[in-house]
């Protein structure tokens, strides 16, 4: 989809500051976030929502592979939404429980870096 903006963001014509990706998934920090580290992983080819993608068994692997990260990086209760009616993209939203995860929200380099490094210790 040319307009859709998260197409664009996992193509880089967006920016974004990257968690995670791979040839088929691509993680970034939200920009609105609820919490330190709020990352939303999406397919990088279209689909309008998470029960379009095929292989949906791999995307939730990718999915929590980085929200063990982000216990290791922020705090044990990670929290998970699937809703998509935000921007019409598969996307997965994966947060530390509110007020349980310390530093700024919109200190996205340094959450960001927290969840990669997280991500490079368990061997991914
Ligand atoms: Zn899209």
């Amino acid at each position: 989809m040319v307009t859709c903006p998260f197409c664009k963001i996992a193509r880089g014509e967006l920016p974004s500051t990257i968690v995670y990706e791979d040839e088929e998934y691509f993680a970034f920090l939200d920009i609105h976030p609820q919490s330190p580290g709020h990352t939303l992983i999406i397919p990088r080819k279209h689909h309008r929502w998470v029960w379009d993608v095929p292989n949906v068994g791999a995307y939730f692997e990718v999915v929590r592979k980085i929200a063990r990260a982000m216990q290791e990086a922020f705090c044990e209760e990670i929290h998970s939404r699937i809703m998509g009616e935000e921007v019409p993209h598969a996307h997965i939203w994966l947060y530390p429980a509110p007020g349980r995860a310390t530093g700024d929200p919109r200190d996205f380099e340094r959450n960001a870096k927290m969840i990669r490094e997280a991500l490079g210790a368990a061997g991914s």
